[in-house]
């Protein structure tokens, strides 16, 4: 099945690089709810 991709607009700051999903703001930082993945904006990767 040919599906169109969802019509949300989908903000790349704020998606999950990991599983996708849309991730919540986290103090400095936003994390995935899905999965745990948090985006090191701020503390930096570790
Ligand atoms: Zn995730």
């Amino acid at each position: 099945m040919s599906d169109a991709p969802p019509p949300v607009d989908t903000d790349l700051s704020t998606t999950c690089l990991n599983c996708g999903a849309q991730m919540q703001p986290e103090h400095a930082h936003y994390r995935c709810l899905e999965c745990g993945w948090r985006d090191s904006c701020c503390d930096g990767p570790y």
